[in-house]
């Protein structure tokens, strides 16, 4: 579907390659849509071999130069970016709004936090020191130093167009590694705006560079030899084949995925700040969020007074147009196709066995993809609401007799992201933390998303590697290590022992 609005001209989405910027022409283009008007404001051009590689060359031709500025100068410049995002906070708000739909206060916590990415990555002269053991052995000295590992490449989804990207390149880039970025085709204009910034703060040509692009573009990087690490954010299908690809060509790789998020509400639980909680998870960002909760599980009588309010409160959320409107408090979604997609599980939901109790897919005035939440109940495992990432406003409610038997459908979950409890029961908080089967866990809290300087620790099908995106993880993804084990020789009467290779 291609609604080119007359009036509007195309925003322009060009690439950024050794610190020029490149007008792609080609037919092979994605829609960007304005998902509040229904408007395409921008076509995003699908690159092919010749740009990626271009691209890689042009982040390898500026390797050394960069790897070998001092840490602290290459501090010294995400300290002005991080100045100028903050001096174009607005604008950058305003432009998440404009091209993914979120409401001007969802789009404001998503800068933030990308903000405290740029942050944590100022910090990388100490998170980056090497450790020393002097006198290992007899007089020799041993250190670790960490070093860049050359060109890295990010491969970002559409839900965070400005803080996805922002968890990547600010931490390589500081770490002393040169960036290809490759936005989702969906919302390139943040990046490209980011980018603009970048070189505004005075980053060296080649430092950062962006290509858009499909699998085509993807698979040049994903096996380039010049191209050290990849980093990626999306569906699972897709982290799965980005690892096993970028792995088998020799490449270090970090890919997140998608996630099925179950919120667990016990019968001791404050209802009416759970349901605040639950509702917050499941339609904030129009459930375009990884960390949303997706699944409700209600453990013994709290079901029906918990459906109850959960219907009332899900009703009341005011749905609209987000593109310049801060009292919406749910924009509308992505794409048209991301529409049809939720309208699809929700229209299935009742011939499944599932009770629609809140139905979101009613008409609204305006050509935008809004839809309403939805709130389903009496859904059970393995039907496609528990098993499938739906990615919209739609609250599957599953009902379990225990809080053990809330635990197994984590077990069976193929994803393993995040997860809630709402309780007053320390011990049930306790086990439920203890025992579920997801990275990152939330007591009491709807959306637990850890910040800038804690890992960000997917399990299961949502998460391929080993070292984390964010914190600490993050400047071990992007370094390795070096250790030199040192011995000066006496100037006279040396024995020339070994002291490392001695026998006890
Ligand atoms: P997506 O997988 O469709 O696309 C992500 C990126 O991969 C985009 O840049 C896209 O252009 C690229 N891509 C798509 N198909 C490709 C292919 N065949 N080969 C190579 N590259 C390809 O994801 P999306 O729809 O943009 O984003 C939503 C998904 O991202 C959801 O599943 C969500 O859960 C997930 N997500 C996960 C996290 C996390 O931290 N785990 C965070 C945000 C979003």
């Amino acid at each position: 579907m291609s609604n080119l609005s007359a009036q509007a001209p195309l925003e322009s989405v060009p690439l950024l390659i050794d610190g020029r910027w490149e007008q792609f022409q080609t037919d092979e283009a994605a829609d960007v849509y304005n998902p509040s008007t229904g408007a395409v404001i921008a076509r995003t051009p699908l690159c092919g071999p010749e740009e990626a590689t271009a691209a890689v060359e042009a982040a390898a031709g500026a390797v050394e130069a960069w790897s070998q500025t001092p840490v602290v100068e290459r501090a010294q410049l995400m300290f002005r970016f991080r100045e100028l995002l903050i001096s174009h906070f607005d604008e950058l708000v305003a432009l998440v709004t404009r091209e993914h739909g979120k409401t001007l206060d969802e789009a404001a916590a998503e800068v933030n936090r990308g903000q405290e990415l740029l942050e944590f990555a100022c910090g990388i002269p100490s998170l980056y020191m090497g450790r020393s053991l002097a006198n290992i052995a007899a007089e020799v000295d041993a250190e670790t130093v960490r070093h860049p590992i050359g060109v890295c490449v990010g491969i970002t989804p559409f839900n965070f167009p400005n803080m996805v990207p922002l968890w990547m390149f600010p931490v390589a880039v500081t770490c002393g590694n040169t960036f290809i970025l490759k936005p989702s085709e969906k919302v390139p204009l943040s990046a490209v705006r980011l980018g603009e910034l970048m070189l505004e703060a005075g980053f060296p040509p080649g430092v950062f560079n962006i290509v858009h692009g499909d699998k085509r573009c993807v698979d040049v990087l994903l096996t380039h030899p010049k191209v050290a690490a990849i980093s990626f954010v999306g569906s699972t299908p897709i982290a799965r084949s980005i690892y096993q690809t970028g792995t088998r060509h020799g490449k270090r790789v970090q890919a997140a995925g998608g996630a099925k998020n179950h919120m667990i509400i016990m019968p001791d639980a404050d209802l009416d700040l759970s349901v605040k909680g639950l509702a917050g998870s499941a339609y904030g960002c129009t459930g375009q969020r990884c960390m949303a909760g997706s699944v409700a599980v209600a453990v013994g009588d709290v079901a029906d007074p918990l459906l109850d309010q959960l219907c009332t409160h899900s009703k009341s959320i005011r749905v609209g147009a987000t593109d310049g409107n801060p009292d919406v408090e749910m924009g509308p979604i992505n794409s048209p196709a991301a529409l049809q997609r939720v309208h699809g599980y929700v229209n299935r939901a009742a011939a499944q066995g599932a009770t629609l109790a809140v139905d979101g897919c009613r008409p609204f005035d305006g050509d935008g993809f809004l839809v309403g939440p939805s709130v389903i109940d009496h859904v059970r495992p393995h039907m496609e609401l528990w098993t499938d990432e739906i990615f919209g406003p739609v609250l599957s409610v599953v009902r379990a007799d225990s809080l053990d038997d809330a635990l197994a459908l984590g077990t069976s979950c193929s994803y393993g992201n995040g997860a809630s409890i709402f309780t007053r029961d320390g011990y049930a908080a306790r086990q439920f933390k203890h025992h579920f089967n997801a990275g990152m866990i939330g007591i009491n809290v709807g959306v637990p998303a850890p910040m800038a300087w804690m890992p960000f620790t997917g399990w299961n099908q949502s998460f391929f590697g080993d070292l984390h995106i964010q914190g600490i993880d993050s400047v071990h993804f992007y370094t390795r290590q070096k250790v030199t084990m040192t011995r000066w020789f006496k100037p006279t009467g040396d024995t020339h022992h070994d002291p490392v290779w001695k026998t006890r």
